[in-house]
């Protein structure tokens, strides 16, 4: 007799079974409804397809996946392009280099794919921009997202057993160690607005605290995260100060239910005055 992946029981035929007492169980196997688009669906392993095709169906909408230039994404390896007046796709673009299989590529389409699951799925909210924002105020409503959002994107990917750390985050990291010790500036992309830069490094400092916090990594992977905390605490005493005040903010709520979210986020942007361009939304 075979058991069922759900319930256990044993059962004697498994489609049947899940058809009739697990539906969505079997539309993820099974179902149709919706469609991966712009990649084919044996290009990814099992294990990320099953995902993917769950968050389609808890989110009613089909995941759109781009491979794109790496000037596209301007820098990035993958991002979430979430649009909002557009709500009817989960769209992903991903760094062409990048292979689906590898462990970055499978991290960065479950991670990105995740984003769209909080906001269409969870009911968490996601900024309506009144108006068009000038770049600096653009970059920085979306560093909120990253600096908030990720760290219930990465809960949720180590509970699902995936990849939760892009390759490329301790690399840079032992990169802005180093940089903090010789006086090289190692934010000069970033740098193209002051406050932006000052922010970027905000966001730098609570990202490796929601990694200890949050996140189960090795001894010697916690010992970069504790250097990086001393030398950043000597180097940017006020960018500290700040992100301190943003790491409180989000232990004194629950991050992890879409009112504490909200809360949190909201509180960044009226932190930076940047809370008359945009108002939380639900898109659920
Ligand atoms: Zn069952
Ligand atoms: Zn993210």
């Amino acid at each position: 007799m075979k058991k069922c992946p759900i319930c256990n029981e044993n059962i004697p035929h498994r489609k049947k079974h899940l058809k009739t007492e697990h539906p969505e169980e079997y539309q993820i196997r099974y179902g149709t409804k919706f469609k991966l688009e712009g990649i084919d669906i044996s290009d990814i392993s099992q294990k990320l397809a099953h995902y993917l095709k769950k968050i389609m169906i808890k989110s009613a909408r089909p995941i759109k996946i781009s491979k794109v230039k790496e000037q596209d994404i301007s820098g990035m390896k993958a991002a979430f392009c979430f649009n909002d007046r557009d709500h009817s796709k989960i769209r992903i673009e991903i760094n062409q280099t990048i292979s689906l299989k590898s462990p970055e590529g499978v991290h960065s389409l479950a991670h990105e794919a995740t984003h769209g699951y909080l906001i269409y799925s969870k009911g968490y909210y996601a900024p309506f921009k009144f108006h068009l924002l000038r770049k600096v105020d653009g970059d920085s409503i979306s560093l909120i997202g990253g600096m908030i959002d990720d760290i219930v994107v990465n809960c949720i990917l180590q509970k699902e057993g995936f990849p939760v750390i892009s390759e490329f985050y301790f690399p840079m990291v032992k990169d802005e160690i180093n940089a903090a010790h010789t006086e090289r500036d190692v934010y000069r992309e970033f740098s193209y607005d002051p406050k932006f830069k000052f922010r970027f490094i905000v966001y730098r400092i609570v990202y490796a605290w929601g990694i200890q916090k949050f996140i189960k990594i090795t001894k010697e992977k916690q010992k970069i995260l504790e250097n990086f905390r001393k030398i950043y605490e000597k180097k940017y005493p006020k960018h500290i100060e700040i992100a301190d005040k943003i790491c409180k903010k989000i232990q004194d709520n629950d991050i992890f239910t879409p009112e504490g979210h909200k809360y949190i986020t909201q509180s960044i942007l009226n932190l930076w005055k940047l809370d008359h361009l945009v108002e939380l939304k639900s898109y659920k």
